[in-house]
């Protein structure tokens, strides 16, 4: 039987969004399935996970945002690499190379007006069949988790970070 890929959503304000993506990464990887990363608005920095993906077969990596999208001076700038990096993600998925593909922090792009939801209900509706994809982000609109086969809404009940720890190695980036 065809294999069926899904739309999965992982939102909400709790910890475990991205991580939760990048564990399905692990499963599917594991299989030898293909899968791609492409990551919206976040720097450029080192983060653990990118260390490690440089390591893996079969898993492509692509970094799209940089800077802060909360910089007003930089708006335009933020809305240009959106836009490259939604490019990116619709070629990737007519592409059908892959198994998987984690848009990771797309649920930005329309919350703050870099793109029109619209283009992100077509990409899902039209991808390969046998694709599954992850979106992941803080507030992901409904047009989004209506058409998602799978959503899941991380509650922060708790986190260090606003009793005053700070951002860990390993464990926050
Ligand atoms: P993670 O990457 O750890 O799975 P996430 O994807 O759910 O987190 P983001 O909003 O993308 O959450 O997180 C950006 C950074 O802030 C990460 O280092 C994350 O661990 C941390 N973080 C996540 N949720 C919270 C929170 N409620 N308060 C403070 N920091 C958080
Ligand atoms: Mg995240």
């Amino acid at each position: 039987m065809a294999i069926k890929g899904r739309i999965i959503v992982n939102t909400g304000d709790g910890k475990g969004k991205t991580t939760a993506a990048l564990g399905t990464a692990f499963r599917a990887l594991g299989y030898g399935m293909k899968v791609c990363v492409i990551q919206f608005l976040k720097g450029q920095g080192n983060f653990g996970e990118r260390l490690m993906a440089s390591k893996i077969d079969n898993l492509e990596w692509h970094i799209c945002g940089k800077g802060f999208v909360f910089n007003k001076e930089n708006i335009e700038e933020d809305r240009e690499v959106a836009k490259t990096g939604f490019a990116l993600a619709e070629e990737k998925v007519s592409s059908d190379k892959y198994d998987l593909i984690i848009l990771d922090e797309l649920t930005y792009l329309p919350h703050y007006n870099f793109l029109n939801v619209e283009k992100i209900v077509s990409l899902l509706q039209h991808k390969p069949e046998r694709l599954s994809i992850i979106i992941t982000g803080r507030n992901a609109a409904p047009e989004i988790t209506e058409i998602a086969d799978t959503v899941s809404v991380i509650k922060a009940e708790k986190h260090a970070f606003k009793s005053g720890i700070k951002a860990q190695k390993g464990i926050e980036f």
